[in-house]
């Protein structure tokens, strides 16, 4: 929930490597091989064979106590092998980099190393569903955490060669070529991706609205994965109704047990993570969180921002929203969850207005972690207001429709001031006003009259004490279903 990100984005030092000079035949037509051959235990040897390289190589980057240099700390022995076929130690210049030496000259075309999957000593403030963890006897990775990238190789093809015991097996979003051999599209899809290796996996997969899913999960959640099925089967059927198709054609999605709830959105798959064993009473957590994965493969993946922080607000708060209705919509909570949500979001933007101080939400989005309660809660709000808005002036399903347009209409991504034009063509100027409203002196009341007005009366006791009822269809402030205002009853 906590996490999207489209491209190599992840830190600094990333960001300025995907800068640096490119060459424009950095593939040569032909495809970066990585095979990935277990050794035993925990341990990995990884061969990469290429035919340019740029001589830089990067892993993504979150330092913790455990492990300082973030997930490059389990990477080990990096050599790569020179045109006369001697092998060179790799240098680690920090953050996650590696420098190949002298590469201008000698003409490097391949790169190996040992990876230690261990992941699991380090805590990840990201979450560990964005790294690595020990997924039962088997593992889980995160693309770009255990294979490094050149990143004159964004655009290239890659080929992902598994060699792993015959009892083992590997699930991937990636398209099959062979026994535990894959095709991969393109740096994005190699790195923001997961897959999982190891004995006794058993995927289940089912195909939905054109898209074939694979959902895999550790054995705590075996019995209830059909639990899991079916509300990922009830989201991703309103969500290809709601946006005509779906984005992309083969989907992973991958249940992991820890103490928390928390998921990350990848490019073809989302990994789900929760306390074991299931807990029934916690179904509007675990809910929300596989209903807003499954909704980013539409809003955030497709329906992107050019500047990825700059549409964070929009694309989270929307993300949010909507699977939040959704949920409603198709029966899996009711009411009551519908208000525990909705007061949710209004006291997080009113503690997120506290203590991020007076930023806008797009602002707030350059650090979303520490902005998180202004970046979901206000960016939630937009899009309650908005479906109100729009919903009285425009009908009923106006607001979906909308979505509808920005994903048909997102070959390219979407940039802050594109996507307002979009937003206020189709809402009379709604979506202006609306932003620049929450981005305005915070104003508590001005909220709770706005509230009042769209039929969600809300009380407030300081700006963290919310008592939010509905008042649509004639009712004065009630708990009851009939009394939900259409625009998010819809
Ligand atoms: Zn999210």
């Amino acid at each position: 929930m906590k996490s999207l990100i489209i491209v190599f984005m992840a830190c600094a030092s990333l960001a300025q490597a995907a800068t640096q000079t490119m060459k424009t035949d950095t593939c040569n037509n032909s495809p970066v091989r990585y095979t990935i051959q277990h050794t035993g235990g925990t341990q990995f040897q990884i061969n990469v064979e290429f035919t340019e390289t740029q001589g830089r190589f990067d892993v993504g980057f979150h330092p913790s106590d455990a492990a300082p240099q973030g997930e490059a700390d389990f990477i080990t022995n990096m050599t790569a092998r020179d045109q006369t076929g001697i092998w060179h130690t790799v240098v680690y210049i920090g953050e996650g980099g590696w420098m190949l030496p002298e590469a201008d000259t000698q003409g490097y075309t391949a790169l190996r190393y040992t990876l230690n999957a261990e992941h699991d000593r380090a805590s990840w403030d990201i979450g560990k569903e964005e790294i690595a963890y020990g997924f039962d006897d088997a593992f889980y990775f995160v693309g770009q955490a255990v294979l490094p990238i050149d990143y004159s190789w964004l655009d290239c093809q890659f080929e992902v060669n598994f060699d792993i015991p015959t009892n083992w097996t590997v699930v991937a979003p990636w398209q099959t070529t062979g026994d535990n051999r894959f095709t991969v599209n393109g740096a994005n899809a190699l790195g923001r991706n997961i897959f999982v290796t190891g004995p006794d996996l058993q995927p289940n997969t089912t195909e939905l609205g054109g898209m074939n899913v694979a959902i895999l999960e550790q054995q705590v959640f075996r019995e209830v994965a059909p639990v899991f099925q079916t509300l990922l089967e009830q989201s991703i059927e309103r969500y290809v109704e709601l946006f005509g198709s779906a984005p992309i054609k083969d989907y992973l999605v991958v249940f992991g047990q820890d103490e928390r709830n928390d998921g990350g959105a990848f490019a073809q798959s989302f990994g789900q993570r929760l306390p074991a064993p299931l807990r029934v009473h916690e179904k509007l957590m675990w809910a929300r969180s596989i209903a807003h994965e499954a909704l980013h493969s539409w809003i955030g993946i497709t329906i992107r921002s050019e500047t990825h922080s700059e549409l964070q607000w929009f694309t989270e708060g929307g993300t949010d929203y909507l699977s939040n209705k959704t949920l409603f919509h198709i029966g899996q909570i009711d009411a009551n969850d519908l208000i525990f949500i909705t007061e949710g979001q209004v006291r997080r933007f009113f503690l997120g207005r506290i203590s991020s101080g007076p930023i806008s939400l797009t602002e707030a989005g350059k650090e979303k972690q520490r902005n998180r309660q202004l970046v979901y809660g206000g960016g939630s709000l937009f899009h309650l207001f908005l479906d109100a808005e729009m919903t009285a002036k425009k009908g009923g399903g106006s607001y979906e429709a909308l979505w509808r347009h920005l994903y048909e209409n997102s070959d390219e991504p979407y940039t802050f001031t594109a996507l307002m034009t979009v937003l206020d063509d189709a809402s009379d100027g709604a979506a202006s006003e609306i932003y620049a409203m929450l981005n305005g002196p915070f104003n508590l009341n001005a909220i709770l009259v706005r509230m009042e007005q769209i039929g969600l009366p809300t009380a407030a006791f300081g700006p963290d004490e919310l008592l939010l009822r509905f008042s649509g269809n004639g009712c004065s402030g009630s708990r009851e279903t009939h009394c939900i205002p259409d625009f998010l009853a819809n």
